[in-house]
């Protein structure tokens, strides 16, 4: 009935959900409780974006296509595409180390502002020791396409559209997204990436940068992808804190917070 009474709870749903993974749900937080006029509330009010951070969707042959997808923090997933014909228009290769070393590979670049990102994030890594290798930014529709026609040969259909993206559904093609690894794990994206130093730094780390890993462990029901601690999404570091520090996905994310 009262709108901000429901959108409170919600949160508050969301965010138990979080804590259960949640290393970082710290921040000294308490249980949401009667306690009208605490802080907690500003946490809560500051959960607020423009209309033009928000997905604007057209329904196409059943399925919903994104029609801003330069907006930087557009969510897309299995249920919400891209249009088919998107590539975003600031493209270019960030001054980092590449698992494929100088070759010049579409899937170096990204995005101008989550490639400034990412060099500051692998500057800061490299100033604590820690040495990270981008192994796949963007990825056009079209290679999407052939990617995944490769892995269907290999795994069959529906395996593979488990592990790869069908196209238009690849986080990839926003150019806002990296796969990360480092020489202690073979430079490969595997999940044992989680444990070494490079992966809990990144994890430790990313937000401060902007980035967010996109597809934690336990939240597969909801992002629709296996647990990836190599895959980083930049969405800024505002909105990259508060996705980190209540464990929330982008999807969740979404859920909680208001237009203005
Ligand atoms: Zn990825």
């Amino acid at each position: 009935m009262n709108k901000k009474l429901a959108a409170f709870s919600l949160s508050s749903l969301l965010f138990l959900g979080g804590c259960q993974f949640g290393d970082d749900n710290k921040s000294g937080q308490k249980q949401h409780g009667q306690t009208e006029n605490k802080k907690p509330k500003k946490a809560e009010d500051s959960l607020t974006l423009p209309a033009s951070s928000f997905n604007t969707i057209k329904k196409e042959d059943g399925r919903e296509v994104i029609q801003n997808p330069e907006n930087l923090l557009v969510l897309v997933n299995k249920n919400v595409l891209l249009p088919a014909g998107y590539a975003p228009k600031d493209l270019r290769r960030p001054n980092v180390n590449f698992s494929f070393g100088d070759s010049n590979e579409e899937k170096a670049l990204m995005r101008d502002a989550a490639a400034t990102a990412l060099e500051n994030m692998f500057q800061a890594a490299e100033a604590d020791g820690i040495e990270l290798y981008a192994v796949s930014g963007y990825r056009s529709y079209d290679r999407q396409v052939a990617l995944l026609n490769a892995e269907i040969e290999q795994v069959g259909k529906q395996q593979a559209e488990q592990a790869v993206a069908v196209p238009g559904t690849s986080e990839h093609q926003t150019g806002l997204s990296m796969d990360i690894s480092s020489k202690s794990a073979n430079l490969l994206l595997e999940q044992t990436f989680k444990e070494k130093p490079e992966g809990k730094w990144l994890a430790d780390h990313a937000h401060l940068y902007g980035f967010i890993m996109r597809y934690p462990k336990g939240k597969e029901g909801i992002t629709g992808y296996e647990y990836e601690p190599w895959h980083y999404r930049y969405v800024g570091k505002k909105t990259a804190k508060i996705i980190h520090d209540k464990g929330y996905t982008l999807e969740e994310f979404f859920k909680v917070v208001k237009k203005i």
